[in-house]
């Protein structure tokens, strides 16, 4: 595949034609959260102009209307990922809420003491603090899988944690911080045949490739709207049926209920159980457009382009010396974490620096800080890619870190030469 933009699909993000100062953007922070096209803009103004009323309850037509849509975006869901059926696919806010839906509901009521769940190094704040919150309340243990050199899973390690103590693996799919693509067939085929189940955050992979549930046989599989070209706020948490239904209520109040008296309430079938309240109606009708728009491009197409590009920009970070990336995995998506070195500079004057040149980056620590301590660094600058990035991107993006790191070494010679004149 080649580096040659994907015809027409820039052009629809009006976000990307906005100027810094004389040149476009370059957005290069689409891990962290993808822009929107006029597709989902329209989509949502469309649904808020003239189908917007509260859902499940009225019997006015508008409401029916309303209701339909909300519908018609999880039967949009379910198809994307080859789910059985739309009940199976929870509306939530996002990937962090679906992980800690699972974590309170399906933990708590599951979990014993010297049970044991399987993390990894490589997991987001989000699939870490869950289960610590859980495991406090329940006696669970955690036990976390290590790393190589090149930021891949140690599957040895890994088969070694695997015990009859093993309740559940929760593991991503994608590291957001390194790109790593996590073997999760193997993962997860290997944690049913010790008996346990796999969750999986699917919040940096939703985007960049098909997504199967069925054939991968996840137990639950989770991601965000708002890095899959929808808007934020709205997720989705996917469970197989025999385990949603089995699982207690995560929050309690309206629409989840079958009946409520003082004396008992008895609660709704899915998905409502877990839908709680009145949802984010209209994230849900974007995040269905953006579904929509994005398999109509094909995702295997985007994703070898994504693979290209990433090629691309490899090759050119590698080319500007005192730059390190970190993070070799074998099987990468579109993200290149790296340190300047020599001379150091530090990852958030890196990040600083970029954005007067018109170019958006993400440095810290990216919610990985145990990742962050494996590595040695306090954070890096991380660059991520989407569907509408292009060569020009890239080059500006290169072009402008090799400035960068020009700049920091005749400064730094300039005071190295101050300090012998003293
Ligand atoms: N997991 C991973 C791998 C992520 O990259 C992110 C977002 N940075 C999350 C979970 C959390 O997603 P959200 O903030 O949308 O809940």
């Amino acid at each position: 595949p080649s580096a040659q933009a994907l015809p027409g699909v820039r052009e629809q993000f009006p976000i990307l034609r906005q100027h810094s100062g004389e040149q476009d953007l370059v957005f290069l922070d689409s891990a962290a959260s993808t822009q929107q096209p006029t597709a989902v803009i329209d989509a949502v103004a469309d649904y808020h102009r003239h189908r917007h009323a509260n859902i499940h309850r009225a019997v006015y037509r508008l409401s029916q209307a309303a209701t339909r849509d909300y519908e018609q975006a999880r039967a949009i869901v379910a198809a994307f990922i080859n789910a059985a059926e739309p009940e199976s696919c929870l509306f939530t806010r996002g990937t962090t809420e679906a992980i800690n839906l699972v974590a309170a509901s399906w933990g708590r009521a599951n979990l014993r003491p010297g049970d044991e769940i399987i993390l990894t190094r490589l997991e987001h704040h989000s699939n870490i603090v869950p289960w610590q919150l859980v495991a406090e309340a329940t006696g669970a243990r955690i036990r976390v899988v290590p790393i190589n050199a090149l930021g891949e899973l140690d599957l040895d390690a890994y088969r070694a944690l695997l015990s009859p103590r093993t309740r559940l693996v929760a593991v991503n799919h994608v590291s957001n911080a390194l790109g790593t693509i996590n073997p999760i067939e193997t993962l997860i085929a290997e944690a049913h045949a010790a008996g346990a189940l796999v969750l999986i955050d699917g919040a940096q992979w939703i985007a960049h490739g098909r997504t199967d549930v069925q054939a991968l046989d996840a137990d639950f599989y989770a991601f965000s709207g708002h890095k899959l070209y929808g808007p934020t706020g709205i997720g989705v948490l996917y469970g197989k049926r025999h385990l949603l239904e089995a699982m207690p209520p995560y929050q309690g109040g309206g629409d989840m209920i079958e009946r409520v008296s003082f004396a008992g309430t008895t609660y709704a079938g899915l998905p409502n159980r877990f839908e709680a309240g009145t949802p984010n109606i209209s994230g849900a009708v974007g995040l269905g457009a953006a579904i929509d728009w994005l398999a109509a491009l094909d995702l295997d197409r985007v994703g070898a382009y994504e693979q290209a590009l990433l090629a691309y920009a490899t090759e050119r970070v590698e080319a500007i010396s005192g730059v390190e990336i970190k993070g070799r995995a074998a099987r990468k998506s579109g993200v290149i974490s790296f340190v300047v070195t020599d001379p150091p500079v530090a990852a958030l004057d890196v990040g600083t620096q970029l954005d007067l040149r018109g170019v958006c980056i993400r440095t810290g620590h990216h919610c990985c800080q145990p990742l962050m301590e494996d590595l040695g660094v306090a954070g890096t600058a991380r660059m991520s890619l989407a569907l509408y990035n292009t060569r020009e991107d890239i080059d500006r993006f290169a072009d402008s870190l090799a400035e960068i790191v020009d700049q920091a070494r005749s400064d730094a010679a300039a005071k190295a030469e101050r300090a012998r004149d003293r």
